[in-house]
């Protein structure tokens, strides 16, 4: 373990700069960040957020040890979201049991995908249904947490619901800046009468007999969305814990909030002391989004051939999302996971040359400090892969430090299966006379480092190709 002290700097979203990081407890740093809503098949947007964190929980693991950081990504298993996919695909059943299977079956595929994107589990993954109620364990949960607040002045019923009371916090909207004066000056929105002010929002909220609920001292019901990461970042990293994540969509009103409930409920200064926010993965300028209709599923991309017109490896998925800074846009397009796979391929095949174990390099650890500054860290692994050849300390260096990125440096192989059929469709061209086409195989192939030899077999007289890999 190295000693990560003043060595990190990362942006810091609450005050708008690059700050060193400072853990709270080096012998326990804490790292919180809001994961899926399990409805349907997550997206390659909301892939993003998790492979830049996965890259900063690494990066942490490096510095301070892998036994001394905690990293949780929730998983958001209530949501009315949930519920209509529940009724529209299992209405046969009853609502829970339906719940039940529309968000097993995501979290699972979430779980598989995120994997093929090469990302480490978090420490924990706790589910919001399992944090609604008191818990005999006593971690925090949703409906204590609600409690406190209206108990401190900073909540009210009204109407079949909890709110919360924003006027009670004088510096709500810190995180956003938009303090509140700015919000109720320029509310154009009918204001919900039962609200004190527009800006105020559910804790709680009561539900239909055919709806999911819980029973609370408020009535059957069920929780607003932002309470929820309150509760599970308190459950398992405390009142203020280090980092907190997401993408930028989620500053406001998510994190908003959770920093107001937090907060307030807790009797802080803060809830958590660095707030880092990923850019939007785009598709021709726009975000993508399961209601702008302009998405493609990870799983769609790694299976199926919708993108380009073929498969793509999730490492190549993973290393195209990380080329762009992690606070940049992303346009995603065919050609930026074309180049990745260039240089992925480059890079392993380098890599491949390593003959003795290596440590990660401090060039690249070094570059990573600087607020996940991917793109200089990659120069240095294209350089180290120009350098290296068989043995030497080049190839070694780029080996520890693709498999520390989380690239596998182990089945840095040929698809061989492909490369025959390749050669069995230039063979048909050239039986046609058509060289153009023939040739135009060889030479992709030969961009894939493969280099192919025409011979002819002793017995039949027939042309047979061979291949090779050429370094
Ligand atoms: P959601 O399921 O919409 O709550 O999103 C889950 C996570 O993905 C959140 O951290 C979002 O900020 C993030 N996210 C959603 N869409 C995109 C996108 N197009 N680009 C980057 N991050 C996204
Ligand atoms: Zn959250």
């Amino acid at each position: 373990m190295s000693d990560g002290t003043n060595r990190l700097n990362l942006h810091n979203t609450l005050t708008r700069s690059k700050e060193v990081f400072k853990p709270i407890d080096p012998q326990n740093v804490r790292m919180y960040v809001c994961g899926p809503t399990v409805y349907d098949f997550a997206h390659i947007g909301n892939a993003r957020p998790v492979i830049v964190f996965d890259v900063l929980y690494r990066l942490l693991r490096h510095l301070y040890g892998a036994d001394h950081v905690t990293y949780v990504r929730n998983i958001t298993d209530v949501d009315d979201k949930i519920n209509a996919r529940a009724l529209r695909d299992f209405p046969e059943l009853p609502l829970n049991e339906a719940i039940r299977r529309v968000t097993e079956k995501t979290a699972d595929q979430f779980h598989k995908d995120v994997a093929a994107l090469g990302c480490l589990e978090p420490t924990f993954e706790p589910r919001a249904t399992e944090f609604v109620l008191a818990r005999a364990d006593g971690k925090a949960d949703m409906v204590s947490l609600i409690q406190t607040l209206i108990e401190r002045g900073h909540a009210y019923e009204a109407q079949g619901e909890v709110l919360f009371d924003t006027a009670s916090m004088p510096d709500y909207g810190q995180l956003s800046r938009r303090p509140l004066e700015e919000q109720q000056a320029g509310a154009r929105i009918a204001v919900d009468v039962h609200k004190k002010n527009p800006q105020d929002f559910v804790l709680w909220k009561l539900s239909s007999p055919e709806e999911p609920g819980w029973d609370s001292p408020w009535g059957r019901g069920r929780p607003g969305w932002h309470i929820e990461c309150s509760a599970m970042s308190a459950a398992y990293l405390g009142e203020v814990f280090d980092i907190h994540g997401g993408g930028l969509d989620l500053i406001f009103p998510h994190h908003e909030n959770e920093i107001a409930q937090s907060r307030c409920a807790h009797g802080t200064h803060t809830m958590a002391n660095y707030w880092l926010h990923n850019g939007f993965l785009q598709v021709e300028g726009q975000k993508m989004s399961k209601s702008l209709g302009n998405f493609f599923t990870i799983h769609q991309l790694l299976e199926t051939d919708i993108f380009g017109g073929r498969k793509w490896p999730g490492e190549v998925l993973r290393l195209a999302m990380l080329m762009t800074h992690y606070r940049e846009p992303i346009d995603f397009a065919v050609r930026k996971l074309e180049e990745a796979e260039n240089t992925l391929r480059k890079w392993k095949r380098a890599a491949d040359l390593a003959t003795a174990p290596a440590a990660v390099p401090d060039e690249m650890i070094g570059a990573l400090c600087d607020d996940l500054a991917t793109y200089p860290a990659f120069q240095f692994l294209s350089q180290l892969a120009g350098e290296a050849a068989e043995g030497n300390a080049a190839a070694s260096s780029l080996k520890a430090a693709l498999a520390f990125l989380g690239f596998d440096v182990f089945s840095a192989k040929v698809d061989e299966a492909l490369v025959e059929r390749r050669i069995a469709g230039r063979l048909a061209f050239i039986r046609e006379k058509n060289w153009a086409e023939a040739d135009k195989i060889r030479d992709e192939l030969l961009g894939h480092g493969i280099q192919l030899k025409d011979g002819k077999d002793p017995a039949t007289g027939e042309r047979v190709t061979t291949w090779e890999v050429k370094r």
